[in-house]
């Protein structure tokens, strides 16, 4: 079913991805991250794709689906607004109509969001609470309207097939990336590194890898003030196995198996849950998962900021900081590729006033 579905869409979205999306996204080689490390460090722009982030690669591709499934309404939960923005400029753009979940303490926190999603032609519909009652309230709608609105899922979590399908869409990026490591120096990374929120641009990158045993795969969470204050959102460092949105993976949760609230000061961060294919390869051991506090997170946006004029997201900026661990430990010559998953603009101010210890 998902595989006929994906034949029928290939060409529609090859096309969109190249002319609307901007794709490919370069692989940038960062000369002076890497005079700075002594190792070699490449980007992965896409931060460069339309609206910013690697979100729009996914929604475009679902709007499609859902259009030639003959729905016209498309449904979402967004958090910090980017996969709520990506869908409203997807349905847009193929004039279906687009309500959009979002939690009022989110809401509150992210007003231009808000706004900028109403310009793009979507409903903002409220839900008490954060990312997972807007989530919640989403399946719930979708569960009692099925046949007539599409759900259009933002990460790689939830009850199947939407795992799969949106680390499909998001492999573009891993894909594109072997071509352009092929090209620049004819060969493989030795690590390829991601930041983790629920983790679809980590996959994105990594699925294409994962039967490459030299490329380390290293996905980077979000420590936010600490492992050990209980305000984080390192589900796989510190979550632990339950069932939640119609799949089982790890989570933050309390003894009772309440659903604990995540902190991380890049808000894409916040998710309690994790995809549960990169649960997986947690448990096989085949990517390894470590994290980065607040703190590691912004000295690594004004790092890259200055050394190479570029702002990346405060959630890439994990990945970013963990570099710093990293690169000590790598041999001489060792290629290095990170997904720059979004641009920093959003988090100017944030960056601008974390107090510098
Ligand atoms: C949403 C978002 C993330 C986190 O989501 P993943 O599913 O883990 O990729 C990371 N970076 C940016 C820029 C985002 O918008």
């Amino acid at each position: 079913m998902l595989r006929n579905l994906l034949f029928l869409v290939k060409e529609e979205l090859t096309t969109a991805l190249k002319d609307y999306v901007g794709r490919e996204t370069p692989l940038y080689y960062a000369e002076r991250l890497t005079a700075h490390y002594k190792a070699h460090i490449y980007i992965k722009r896409e931060d460069l794709a339309h609206l910013g982030a690697h979100k729009m690669n996914n929604a475009l591709a679902q709007a499609i689906i859902a259009k030639r499934m003959g729905l016209t309404a498309v449904i979402a939960a967004t958090g910090a607004g980017q996969h709520g923005i990506a869908t409203a400029a997807a349905c847009a753009k193929f004039g279906l109509s687009c309500t959009i979940f979002m939690g009022t303490a989110d809401m509150e926190k992210q007003p231009s969001s808000v706004d900028l999603m109403n310009l793009l032609g979507a409903k903002v519909r409220p839900t008490a609470g954060s990312f997972k009652d807007a989530t919640s309230d989403s399946i719930r709608d979708w569960t009692e309207k099925l046949g007539e609105v599409y759900y259009l899922a933002g990460t790689a979590v939830g009850p199947h097939p939407c795992p799969t399908m949106v680390r499909e869409f998001q492999s573009v990026i891993g894909r594109e990336t072997r071509r352009q490591a092929a090209e620049k120096w004819g060969g493989t990374p030795d690590a390829v590194v991601a930041c983790v929120g629920s983790g679809s641009n980590a996959l994105g990158i990594f699925h294409e890898f994962v039967r490459d045993p030299t490329v380390r795969l290293i996905g980077v969470e979000a420590a936010g003030f600490g492992l050990n204050t209980g305000k984080h959102a390192a589900t796989l460092a510190a979550g632990e196995v339950g069932v939640y949105h119609g799949a089982m993976s790890y989570l933050l949760q309390d003894e009772e198996g309440q659903i604990t609230c995540p902190h991380s000061v890049g808000v894409g961060m916040e998710y309690p849950g994790v995809a549960p294919e990169l649960s997986f390869l947690k448990e096989t051991g085949r990517m390894e998962f470590y994290s980065a506090s607040d703190e590691e997170a912004v000295e690594a946006y004004r790092r890259v900021a200055r050394l190479e004029g570029i702002l990346p997201a405060l959630e890439a900026s994990h990945a970013f900081a963990y570099l710093e661990k990293l690169c000590p430990t790598m041999p001489d010559g060792a290629k290095i590729i990170i997904s720059c998953s979004g641009r920093g603009e959003k988090d100017t101010e944030t960056v601008f006033n974390y107090p510098i210890s």
